[in-house]
């Protein structure tokens, strides 16, 4: 058991354990992923009200800002790389399109420090996930 590799000498029992294993396993991943999903919607939506109520000076969102929000909101749903990254803008798949992403781009710069004093720990959470898959993106 000691060599035991998961690839290869499989016995048909190691086999029936290891899929049981794995599917609990994805199961419970996928759990993790959509909390990271959810999480990650709540943020950009917090960030772009922030930054429409401050620079839009509107209570409600405006057309423009809800349009981002939306198209922020489908991306992140459809995101086949939520496992490896929390963050749109931690992603090295840049799915927005080219309007979006500047949209986006500048709702981050403005509200990311801003987030620091109204969402301190979402912020706090957003800049740990950042630097962990930054650095973890580098080591690949
Ligand atoms: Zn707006």
């Amino acid at each position: 058991m000691q060599n035991w590799k998961p690839t290869d000498s499989l016995t048909g029992t190691l086999m029936e354990i290891r899929e049981t294993d794995c599917e609990r396993g994805t199961e419970k991943m996928e759990k993790t992923i959509e909390k990271k999903r959810k999480k990650e919607q709540a943020v950009v939506r917090e960030m772009i009200f922030l930054y429409c109520r401050k620079k839009h000076r509107r209570s409600e969102l405006c057309p423009s800002c809800r349009e981002l929000l939306e198209y922020a909101q489908m991306r992140s749903e459809c995101c086949p790389f939520m496992e490896t990254k929390t963050f749109c803008s931690n992603c090295r798949v840049h799915c927005y399109k080219l309007q979006m992403r500047e949209k986006i781009r500048e709702v981050m710069a403005f509200s990311g420090p801003r987030m620091m004093l109204y969402h301190p720990v979402m912020a706090v959470w957003h800049a740990a996930c950042s630097v962990r898959e930054k650095r973890k993106m580098r080591n690949d």
